[in-house]
């Protein structure tokens, strides 16, 4: 289960304080990254570095015999100690400006080029190109020096050989591809990495990292073509893309299974956490040892009746409170499908976060109490049945399962049932749901009834032979995946984690992503490094549209990055504004909307301050025809062409090009007022 962190209230300095603890865990089962590793052989550097800087080096010297003295095999000269020693110094300082992002190679080129001079040989990393650097490496070595680099190349690739088995003494994890190049050749029939020299095309060179605590031996196995892909996606800058068959891989990865993406909706103390909760449980996915624990804190709390909320209720205010702040997110399994379950709150004042859970989601469970007075209260102008439904229709989910829960508190009456299910299917009909995509169940989340199995209670068994929740879940269509669009990730979660980079998560709306990838963020039109990947914790070498994914990226200022940004395909990036154009459906509003009014663009996980600019039109509903040109204002249940200004860039798609990334909510002083979708991009 994952929360959404408060990633600017983190004190990195103090996470950082463990960082010696970081070393250690080379020996450990934790996931480790390459930076992680690199800080640990970073030391063993500085310590030959100022081993030779302080002391001349003698003959008996370890180090030196191992490393430096050691004949040539092709009898090339060597680097001296002294020398090899200012090669780590100006590759050190180098790499501090750089990263990972240019392979040792280039680096060693430019360093040996520039006589030792850091400054200069980053000038010269920084202002050529790839063959520029290369003309380097053909007109000014001498072949003396030539065979230097060679030598150093060798050198430095056999530190890289000795790094090897540090970093293979931690569980390599087949899924994800190790920051530091594994040449196939040091690969054996098993799997195991062997030391061994690494040729100069498998030099280092910026790779994503390992980052798993796999202990499969069959991720080990699987390495040898692990070590095919580094390669494939190690080749310099202009990295090949390995190809591979989405569509036909998405259907092996899950066992033929669809993927879902499940938002529960409803006004708070409907009981949405409850039955989810109690659903999770039933299923197997909460263990009894922790289900009892639950249930004794929460009587110990004074609230028995929460103990099945807090299976997704975690934080401790939550539980206080006894309501859902944030989006609590698990998986769970049907019988065709694999589901993402987001719990989204109930409570009015949480509702940005229900806007970014019902963004990420495909289809929707609308939970609402059958106890007397309570659904009424929940349905009436204040309560969050209806704009949750709204909400969640305008972001474009467009199936909906409505729970007719705490049906207990009304003895299983059907015609309870049947009144909440008319006045109920009227508002969705108007809401935009199709009659055919909404379904009613009569549900009961503290009891469990009608969850996972059909209820076998009397009185609902004698009106009621439909499908229990579970089934009806299974029953959703599972929307199109748009795999072969370009690369879209709205960020819904930024967050520092152990190793290099920062990890983001968030759902792919559009196309798919490989470990090695570069990908622009917008705004604020950066390029980073994906260097892992994981869904549902499990890493991978790719994901694609549909999938709820954690990526950890490197070469981009996690300051940068933001809830909302956007991760796009650099050659196909998404487009930026402060001003567009939206067709949009005024709500239920008591007063009209006017120009210059200040509202909040809720745009996937983002909300923006934005100006209502200009009323361009009042439009016909269905025809789209304009009834009205530059109208003075804008009233309940019209339709309008208007003109949005933000107050900083923001990254949107047109309707017409990206239905997915198209659709946008409005919100004034804490209430919904308008859905819209982008017509036109302005500035
Ligand atoms: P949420 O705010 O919608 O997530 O609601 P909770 O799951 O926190 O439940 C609110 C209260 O309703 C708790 O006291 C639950 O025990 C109670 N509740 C939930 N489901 C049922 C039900 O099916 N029957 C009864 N009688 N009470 C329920």
């Amino acid at each position: 289960m994952a929360r959404h962190r408060n990633v600017r209230g983190l004190k990195y300095d103090e996470d950082f304080e463990d960082d010696d603890v970081y070393g250690q865990s080379v020996e450990d089962d934790y996931c480790i990254s390459p930076a992680t590793a690199a800080q640990f052989i970073y030391k063993r550097d500085d310590y030959n570095r100022r081993a030779f800087a302080e002391e001349p080096l003698e003959e008996g010297d370890e180090y030196a015999e191992d490393k430096v003295e050691e004949p040539s095999h092709n009898n090339q000269p060597i680097l001296s100690g002294v020398d090899q020693a200012r090669l780590h110094c100006c590759l050190d300082e180098i790499r501090e400006v750089l990263g990972d992002s240019v392979s040792e190679q280039v680096l060693v080129d430019a360093v040996l080029n520039s006589q030792y001079d850091a400054h200069k040989a980053l000038d010269l990393v920084l202002s050529e190109d790839s063959q520029q650097t290369s003309k380097i490496k053909t007109q000014s070595t001498a072949p003396a020096q030539k065979s230097t680099i060679g030598k150093a190349r060798e050198q430095s690739a056999r530190v890289d050989a000795d790094i090897v088995p540090k970093v293979a003494k931690m569980t390599v994890s087949g899924k994800q591809i190790t920051g530091f190049n594994i040449p196939s050749a040091n690969v054996d029939e098993n799997g195991h990495l062997r030391k061994g020299t690494v040729t100069e095309e498998t030099s280092p060179s910026p790779l994503p990292e390992v980052s798993s605590k796999s202990n499969s031996t069959a991720h080990v196995a699987s390495l040898t073509e692990e070590a095919a892909v580094v390669q494939t996606l190690s080749k310099g800058s202009t990295k090949t893309r390995q190809q591979i068959d989405v569509k036909a891989e998405l259907e092996k990865r899950q066992g033929g299974k669809q993927l879902l993406n499940l938002v529960v909706i409803g006004h708070v103390d409907a009981g949405k956490s409850t039955l989810m909760g109690h659903l999770l449980y039933l299923l197997g996915k909460v263990n009894k040892r922790i289900m009892h624990k639950y249930e004794q804190e929460s009587k110990k709390a004074g609230k028995a009746s929460f103990a099945f909320a807090w299976v997704l209720d975690e934080t401790g205010e939550e539980r206080e409170r006894g309501v859902t702040m944030d989006v609590g997110m698990t998986t769970f399994e049907t019988k065709t499908k694999v589901i993402t379950l987001m719990d989204a709150p109930g409570h009015k004042d949480f509702i940005p976060n229900m806007i970014t859970g019902a963004a990420q989601a495909d289809v929707a469970i609308l939970v609402v109490d059958a106890s007397r007075g309570e659904f009424e209260a929940g349905f009436e102008a204040g309560g969050q049945t209806r704009e949750h439904a709204l909400l969640v229709r305008s972001l474009g989910v467009t199936q909906l399962a409505v729970a007719v829960n705490k049906m207990d508190q009304v003895n299983w009456q059907p015609e309870r049932f049947k009144e909440i299910s008319n006045k109920l299917g009227h508002f969705l009909k108007q809401a935009g749901f199709k009659d055919s995509d909404v379904a009613y169940i009569p549900t009961t989340g503290l009891n469990g009834e009608n969850l996972i199995t059909r209820s076998q209670v009397p009185e609902l068994k004698v009106w009621y032979n439909g499908p229990c929740l579970l089934e009806q879940i299974d029953f959703f269509k599972s929307p199109q995946r748009p795999v072969e669009k370009p690369f879209r990730l709205c960020v819904a979660d930024v967050f520092k984690d152990q190793g290099s980079g920062f990890s983001v998560t968030g759902k792919i709306e559009a196309g798919y992503v490989q470990t090695g990838d570069r990908v622009l963020v917008m705004p604020p039109n950066e390029t980073c490094i994906v260097k892992g990947i994981a869904l549902h914790d499990e890493p991978l070498d790719w994901a694609a549209a549909g999938d709820h994914v954690t990526l950890t990226v490197t070469g981009v200022d996690i300051i940068k990055i933001n809830v909302g940004c956007i991760f796009c395909d650099p050659k196909a990036p998404i487009k930026t504004c402060t001003r567009f154009r939206a067709r949009v459906l005024i709500f239920s509003i008591d007063i009209p909307i006017t120009q210059g009014l200040p509202v909040l663009l809720h745009y996937q996980t983002l909300s923006e301050p934005c100006t209502i600019r200009r009323l361009v039109s009042v439009l016909h509903k269905s025809t789209g025809e304009v009834l009205k040109k530059k109208p003075k204002c804008l009233t309940k249940g019209q339709n309008a062409l208007i003109e949005l200004q933000a107050q900083r860039p923001v990254s949107l798609e047109l309707y017409k090009d990206f239905k997915e990334l198209g659709r946008f909510m409005l919100r004034y002083s804490g209430s919904s007022i308008a859905a819209g979708v982008v017509t036109e991009i302005k500035e």
